[in-house]
C-alpha cells in the first residue's frame, strides 16, 4: 500500500502524475475486440498492459473502475466476451488487455485449458507488453493457481504487478499485513515488480495510483497531457 515518495519521473511529482494518469484516464476508453484464437490478436503497434487473475477476483470491476466506466468490461459470470483475450483502448494510446480468468470453476478441464493456453500463448509473444497486473484478492493471498501463472510469467520473463482488490473488505491493519506477506512472497520472483498495490474498485482506492503506473508502465508522455 505504501508509495515511494518523491518524484517519479525527474521535475514531476507523484502528485502531478497521479493527476495527469487521472486526466488520461477520464479520456474515451472503447472495446476494441476480443480474439479467441492467437493468430485474432490485434497487430502490436500500441503499448499493451493486462491484467490477469483468478476468476471472479475483481478484475472486470478494476478495469470499469481505473476507466470510470460501468459495463466497459464483462463480468465473468456473463456469457460471451469473458473467454476471449479483449481488447480495450485509451485515448487511442494504449490498450488495456483482460486476460480469461484462471481456475474456472464452472467449465470444463478441457475448456479451462484451452483458454489458458490462448492466454499464455498471449503473454509470451507480445513485443508490446509492457507489463502484467497480477490481480489477487486481498482476503485470499496468493494461492497455488496464482503461483502458477507468476511461474509462467517469471519463465517467459514477462514483467508483471500484484494488485490487490477488494481490499475494503479488510481492515487497514489487516490490507498492510496482506501487503507485506505478498512482498515477502514475491521477494525472489525475477519478473515481480516489488510493489504491490492495493485497491478497491468499490470505493476507489488505489485506482489513482494504478493509473499513474499504468501511463508509466506505457511510456505515456504525461508531462503533454
Ligand atoms: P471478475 O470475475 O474477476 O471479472 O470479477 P468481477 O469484477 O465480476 O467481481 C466479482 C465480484 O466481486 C462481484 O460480485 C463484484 O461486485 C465484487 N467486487 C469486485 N471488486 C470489488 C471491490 O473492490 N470491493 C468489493 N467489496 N467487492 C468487489
Amino acid at each position: 500500500m505504501t508509495h515511494d515518495s518523491g518524484t517519479y519521473e525527474s521535475g514531476t511529482s507523484e502528485a502531478e502524475t497521479i493527476e495527469a494518469a487521472r486526466i488520461l484516464f477520464a479520456r474515451p476508453a472503447v472495446f476494441l475486440m476480443g480474439a479467441a484464437k492467437i493468430d485474432q490478436l490485434p497487430a502490436p503497434d500500441l503499448p499493451e498492459v493486462a491484467f490477469a487473475g483468478r476468476s471472479n477476483v475483481g478484475k472486470s470491476s478494476l478495469i470499469n473502475g481505473l476507466v470510470n466506466q460501468k459495463h466497459l468490461a464483462r463480468a465473468s459470470n456473463e456469457p460471451g466476451r469473458t473467454r476471449e483475450v479483449n481488447f480495450f483502448v485509451l485515448d487511442e494510446r494504449l490498450r488495456l488487455v483482460d486476460l480469461p480468468g484462471y481456475g474456472f470453476a464452472k467449465v470444463s478441464r478441457e475448456t479451462a485449458k484451452k483458454f489458458q493456453n490462448l492466454g499464455r500463448s498471449y503473454l509470451r509473444g507480445r513485443p508490446n507488453l509492457k507489463r502484467v497486473y497480477l490481480l489477487i484478492d486481498s482476503r485470499h493471498g496468493l494461492k497455488a493457481p496464482d503461483k502458477e501463472a507468476m511461474d509462467a510469467l517469471d519463465l517467459a520473463a514477462v514483467s508483471y504487478q500484484i494488485v490487490l482488490t477488494k481490499a475494503d473488505k479488510l481492515k487497514p491493519a489487516e490490507v498492510e499485513k496482506v501487503t507485506a506477506e505478498t512482498l515477502e512472497a514475491i521477494r525472489k520472483r525475477p519478473a515481480a515488480f516489488p510493489r504491490v498495490q492495493a485497491t478497491s474498485s468499490e470505493k476507489g482506492f488505489g485506482l489513482p495510483e494504478l493509473r499513474a503506473e499504468i501511463a508509466q508502465a506505457c511510456e505515456i508522455d504525461l508531462g503533454g497531457i
